[in-house]
């Protein structure tokens, strides 16, 4: 059995995270933030030094470690019964962040529906990027390089997703608005 999930993808700042914890907090609705996972892992193994190594890059960490990561976190929480793919849809923040993982995550997935917050004005990207870093102590974010370089990452890696997915299911939401218009978009979409 595949899960329901909806996506949510957009460029770093974008605000996916935010949106992601407000959908999650809905009942029959779970968040999953792949960075949220990466940045939980013990940095002395093997697999948080890889996180470190390219996030501080601003590089995705390799595919084949990224999906692994995601599988068995997955088969955790349903072992918990804390996500409950029966009645809970999925909502994932992060994942797949290029068409490689997309392929490989078909065989787990159903995509209902996916969210694009669309922002087309990179300073505000940046910007918005820059508080975070200090508010959030998020060393990915600490320095102008590193910010340009995940923007590049996205348009180059991310975006084709887009494609990947077409226009029956991808849903262009206006990230510039307030976040409670954000919400409002997302949420009317899911209440469908
Ligand atoms: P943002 O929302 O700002 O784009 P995330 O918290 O989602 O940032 O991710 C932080 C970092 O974690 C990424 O820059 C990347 O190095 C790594 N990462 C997160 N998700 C993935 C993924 N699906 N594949 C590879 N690397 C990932």
């Amino acid at each position: 059995m595949k899960y329901r999930t909806y996506l949510l993808l957009g460029a770093p700042g974008s605000g996916k995270g935010t949106q992601g914890k407000i959908i999650g907090a809905i009942p029959r609705f779970f968040h999953l933030a792949m960075g949220d996972v990466f940045r939980a892992l013990d940095t002395r193994t093997a697999i948080g030094q890889k996180f470190i190594e390219y996030s501080s890059r601003g590089q995705l960490v390799p595919d084949a470690v990224t999906m692994e990561l995601l599988r068995a976190h997955i088969s955790h929480l349903v072992g918990l019964h804390t996500f409950k793919p029966d009645i809970d849809a999925l909502v994932l923040d992060g994942v797949p962040r290029n068409v490689v993982q997309a392929q490989i995550m078909s065989d787990m997935i159903d995509v209902r529906k996916v969210f694009h917050l669309s922002c087309p004005d990179r300073e505000q990207l940046v910007v918005r990027i820059r508080k975070r870093a200090l508010k959030e102590n998020r060393f990915d974010d600490a320095n102008e390089e590193t910010i340009r370089r995940r923007l590049l990452t996205y348009d180059e890696e991310s975006k084709p997703l887009l494609d990947f997915y077409g226009p029956s299911v991808v849903r262009d939401v206006d990230a510039q608005q307030s976040p409670v218009k954000v919400v409002r978009d997302i949420v009317s979409e899911l209440a469908e």
